[in-house]
């Protein structure tokens, strides 16, 4: 049988694209508050900005439909290279993001993820709008959000946390940088022990 690199399943937020310090601009924008009065050292829900369990939906909308939050994140340094790099060595880039997760607003998030990724040269074989990450199938991910994580590990896919503040506790792998996602992908062959299944 013909043998074949593996699927790469990446996020986007936390790990191509910097949500959280994009997030931050536009929270203290939608709060009037100086910028340095929210903390850049956030957990996951960003309780630390006094948003409550329930108060993200709005700042959300304001995010996305009144300053282009999809459109607009920096991009995480070493994203495009590595991943031009990784896809060029003949590995499957396939993106994998839950941006759909909130009703009535899929045109802009949709629109302005592909429109991202074209500028900022993010190179890919497959876009996914999944909630549920391991019902779309890659051999590795790279994935930021502790619940996430835990939740493909413990489905026995092979899981690299890319390290932000918010998920510090995650256990190994993990990979504080794309030159270090890098090494791990094609210098570690522990990651890569599994059986991977053909190509369908
Ligand atoms: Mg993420």
């Amino acid at each position: 049988m013909k043998s074949r690199k593996p699927v790469i399943g990446v996020d986007l937020d936390g790990v191509c694209a910097d949500f959280y310090g994009r997030m931050r601009e536009i929270a203290a924008e939608w709060f009037e508050r100086p910028l340095d009065s929210l903390t850049s050292d956030v957990s996951y829900g960003l309780g630390e900005w006094g948003i409550s369990p329930g108060g993200y939906d709005s700042l959300h909308r304001f995010a996305l439909h009144q300053r282009e939050l999809f459109e607009t994140m920096p991009m995480i340094p070493g994203a495009r290279r590595y991943l031009r790099m990784l896809s060029d060595e003949g590995y499957h880039i396939r993106i994998i993001t839950h941006r759909l997760f909130i009703h009535y607003s899929h045109a802009s998030a949709v629109s302005q993820t592909v429109a991202w990724l074209d500028r900022h040269g993010i190179p890919y074989w497959d876009l996914c709008f999944m909630k549920e990450k391991s019902a779309v199938g890659a051999d590795i991910y790279i994935e930021d959000n502790p619940a996430n994580v835990e939740q493909l590990r413990n489905s026995g896919h092979t899981t690299i946390c890319f390290a932000n503040s918010t998920n510090r506790h995650v256990a190994p792998p993990r990979a504080d940088s794309w030159a270090e996602v890098y090494r791990l992908i094609t210098c570690r062959d522990d990651l890569l022990t599994d059986t991977h299944p053909s190509v369908t």
